[in-house]
C-alpha cells in the first residue's frame, strides 16, 4: 500500500474549489528536470539560458544551444516550458555582448536591452529554440527579461513569432511594466512576474547587498500591488499571468499572489510540495481575501500577519 502511494502521480496545483494554479519549475541546467518531474512540477515556468553563456569568450553555437534545449524540452512531453532569452548585464558580464564596466549595473544595458544591441544573439537564440522544439512535443514558449516599455514588448514578440515561437512573452520586473501592464500585455501572449527584480526595484534595494536585505521583501505591499495591476490586467485581457521569482515559493504568499491573479507559479522544485498543499486549503473567494489582507497592510511584515490572520479566523 505504501510502495502505491509513493508511485501515484503527483496531482496537479489546484485551489480548494478545484481551480487549476499549475505549479511549474524554475531551472538553470536541464539536468534538474528529471528531479523537477519526480517533485510534480507540471511544466517549467522558467528556464535560465545564462548557463549556457556565462564564461563563453564567444556566444555558444547554434548546435549546442539546440542540445541543451532539446534535453530539457524532451523532460516534459506535452508540458509548457517557458524559456527566458539570456539576461545579461554587468552583473552578469558576457564577453561576446561587450560589457561595459557600468556604475550602477542593476540600471544599465542588461536583458532585452542588450540583446537589442546584439541582434544576431537573439536570432540564433530564438531559432536554436524554434529547432529544439520542432523535434520535441513540449508546448515551447518564450519570454524576454527586464522588459521596461511597450516598443521592447512588440519589438521581442515579434521577433519570437517570426522565428517560429507561438507563444512569446514579459517578464515583469520593472515598475514600469507593471504600471503599463495592459498595454504591455496587449503586444504579447503572456506575462510572468519576476518578484525578485521587481521587489528590487520597487523598494530601490540591491538585490546583492545584505546591508538593505530587509527592504527586499516580496510581502511589502507596494511590491504586491504592483503584482494586483498585472493581475487585473492579465484578467481583463484574458492572457495568462505567472509568476517565477523566489515569492512563489513562500506557501502562504503563494495563496497570496494566486488572490492577486497569477494564473501559474513557477518555483525550485524543492518548494513544489508546501506550496501545492497551501493552495489546497483555499478557494479562490478565500485566496481573494486573503490578499486583500495583505494589501492593506502598511509594511512587509504586517502584511505577512495580516495575511496568517485572515487564514486562522476561518
Ligand atoms: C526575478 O527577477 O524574479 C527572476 C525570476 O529572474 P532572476 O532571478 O533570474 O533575475
Ligand atoms: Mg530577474
Amino acid at each position: 500500500e505504501l510502495a502505491a502511494e509513493a508511485m501515484a502521480p503527483i496531482a496537479p496545483g489546484r485551489l480548494a474549489d478545484g481551480t487549476s494554479v499549475p505549479l511549474l519549475a524554475n531551472l538553470g541546467d536541464p539536468a534538474g528536470a528529471e528531479e523537477a518531474v519526480r517533485l510534480g512540477a507540471e511544466g517549467v515556468g522558467l528556464f535560465r539560458t545564462e548557463f549556457l553563456f556565462l564564461g563563453s569568450e564567444t556566444a555558444p553555437t547554434g548546435a549546442v544551444q539546440e542540445e541543451a534545449y532539446e534535453r530539457l524540452l524532451a523532460a516534459f512531453p506535452e508540458r509548457k516550458v517557458v524559456v527566458r532569452v539570456l539576461d545579461a548585464g554587468a552583473d552578469k558580464p558576457l564577453a561576446f555582448l561587450g560589457g561595459k564596466h557600468e556604475e550602477n549595473p542593476a540600471l544599465g544595458l542588461r536583458g532585452i536591452r542588450a540583446l537589442r544591441r546584439t541582434e544576431p544573439v537573439l536570432r540564433e537564440q530564438l531559432r536554436a529554440l524554434a529547432a529544439a522544439a520542432s523535434r520535441t512535443y513540449a508546448r515551447v514558449e518564450v519570454m524576454a527579461p527586464m522588459v521596461a516599455t511597450v516598443e521592447e514588448a512588440a519589438w521581442f514578440a515579434e521577433a519570437a513569432h517570426g522565428a517560429g515561437l507561438p507563444v512569446a512573452g514579459v517578464m515583469v520586473e520593472v515598475p514600469a511594466a507593471a504600471l503599463l501592464a495592459d498595454r504591455l500585455l496587449a503586444a504579447v501572449d503572456f506575462a510572468s512576474i519576476g518578484t525578485n527584480d521587481l521587489t528590487q526595484y520597487t523598494m530601490a534595494a540591491d538585490r546583492l547587498l545584505g546591508d538593505v536585505a530587509e527592504l527586499q521583501d516580496p510581502w511589502h505591499p507596494a511590491v504586491l500591488r504592483l503584482v494586483g495591476a498585472v493581475g487585473d490586467a492579465g484578467a481583463a485581457l484574458g492572457k495568462p499571468v505567472g509568476i517565477c521569482g523566489e515569492a512563489a515559493a513562500d506557501p502562504l504568499l503563494a495563496v497570496v499572489l494566486v488572490g492577486l491573479g497569477a494564473t501559474s507559479l513557477s518555483m525550485s522544485p524543492s518548494a513544489l510540495a508546501g506550496v501545492r498543499a497551501e493552495l489546497l486549503r483555499h478557494s479562490a473567494v478565500q485566496a481573494r481575501a486573503v490578499a486583500e489582507a495583505a494589501l492593506g497592510a502598511d509594511g512587509a511584515a504586517s502584511a505577512r500577519s495580516a495575511a496568517a490572520e485572515a487564514v486562522a479566523l476561518r
